[in-house]
């Protein structure tokens, strides 16, 4: 079984694939909120880890041709790897892919960092840095499960921020007595160019979906929007719904992902999009970390995440992503594949995310159906609601509509 469901998906088109995300699946401990498929770190397991990430980019290697202009380090906790483990990851990218040559992220938890750590991520060839700060507030972070407080972070921007490296920090709110003023405005001190901001989500599954925590639409909306308005009056430009930047330092491998630019994703439960000989797109997921381990022999693990007791440990499960219709599963990963209207309305869902917009031309090139002719009287009852503008072939979501950005882009669909 090929741990890459790329290699199942038949010839791909021929122009090199220029983004990819890497996900490293370990974190020191769960945090309640954290929805994503993550690990805690075990015996053996980051070794074995290494060496199927390698046999995966090999796989991916064979199959396509990349070119890459970002690479994105995500999780988990990459940070978590030791020095010498995110040495050998460095080295197996730059081997089978090579390098990057503009934008290369790695996240950072504050408390897997020191500033001779930091020193070293950037000498391996990483020159953006995304820090997971959350909020400044020590009982706000301790209520997330954090395991770092407030002063540990500002150590680690500074740290980073002295490598020369773009810096960027993620905050999330709201939480239950979170200042989110205070927050943004500590944010803004530390001088880093690029700040994140993410709704807390109560993501089903999830300690805190399970302890009964709710967040109320109306509340994340206002903190979004406040933090958005004192970023905007610090001179940050919102690009994205979730995203703030100085000039010059918008994320360029996000840009990419919003966009809809094929992008490679590798490793376990990780998702990529791409492009297939005949035009079709196909965005996958891959199998999570039990199953995407499974070709040697499931590996007994410590899973987390919604859905975590159906696969920790789990067997190779079957199935072929060609079969079945447009959607199937493969070894616990799954497979969308689009053209048509499937496909406009997923051009349409990412790039209207992006305060530029998206532009309608190109989603008919790329999708060959033209939103203008299929969703004319949509887009028209979206314009006279407010919710979006059209300025000659350019669609976007007004302040307004991207604060109900699922049910405009639902309209479109
Ligand atoms: S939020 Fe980040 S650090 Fe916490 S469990 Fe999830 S991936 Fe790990």
């Amino acid at each position: 079984m090929k741990r890459s469901l790329l290699a199942s998906l038949g010839p791909l088109d021929p122009t090199p694939i220029r983004h990819a995300y890497v996900h490293v699946p370990f974190c020191a401990s769960i945090c309640p909120f954290c929805s994503f498929h993550v690990a805690v770190r075990e015996r053996g397991a980051v070794e074995r880890f290494l060496v199927d990430l390698d046999a995966e980019l090999a796989e991916v290697a064979e199959h396509c041709e990349v070119e890459l202009d970002t690479l994105y380090l995500g999780g988990g906790t990459p940070t978590f790897l030791r020095s010498d483990e995110l040495e050998r990851l460095t080295a197996m990218v730059t081997a089978r892919l090579g390098w990057p040559k503009l934008e290369a992220t790695i996240e950072i938890h504050p408390s897997t960092a020191t500033a001779e750590r930091v020193r070293r991520w950037v000498e391996l060839g990483f020159n953006r840095l995304s820090v997971g700060a959350q909020s400044f507030d020590d009982g706000i972070l301790e209520a997330l499960g954090r395991t770092h407080s407030a002063a540990d972070t500002l150590d680690i921007i500074d740290a980073c921020l002295a490598t020369g490296a773009v810096t960027s920090l993620d905050l999330m709110m709201p939480s239950p007595g979170q200042d989110v003023a205070a927050d943004v405005a500590r944010a803004i001190a530390t001088g880093v160019p690029h700040v994140s901001v993410y709704a807390l989500t109560i993501e089903p599954g999830t300690p805190f979906a399970i302890a009964g925590r709710v967040v109320a639409d109306g509340d994340a909306a206002e903190a979004i929007e406040g933090a958005a308005g004192l970023l905007a009056a610090a001179g940050y430009e919102r690009y994205e719904v979730s995203n703030y930047a100085r000039p010059g330092a918008r994320c360029l491998h996000d840009q990419a992902y919003w966009n809809a630019r094929p992008c490679l994703g590798v490793g376990p439960s990780a998702s990529g999009l791409v492009r297939l000989g005949d035009g079709t797109h196909a965005r996958y997921s891959n199998p999570r970390l039990g199953e995407w381990m499974a070709p040697r022999g499931p590996l007994s693990i410590a899973v987390a995440g919604p859905g975590a007791d159906a696969v920790a440990g789990a067997g190779a499960g079957g199935g072929d992503p060609d079969d079945g219709g447009d959607a199937s599963e493969a070894g616990g990963g799954e497979v969308d594949l689009m053209t048509g209207e499937a496909l406009m309305g997923d051009l349409l869902l990412c790039g209207l995310r992006l305060v530029e917009g998206v532009d309608l031309e190109t989603v008919a090139e790329r999708g060959g159906v033209d939103p203008r002719l299929v969703r004319g009287g949509e887009l028209k009852r979206l314009e006279s609601d407010g919710l979006v503008e059209v300025r000659g072939s350019l669609l976007r979501a007004t302040d307004h509509g991207r604060m109900l950005l699922d049910g405009v882009a639902s309209a479109l669909m």
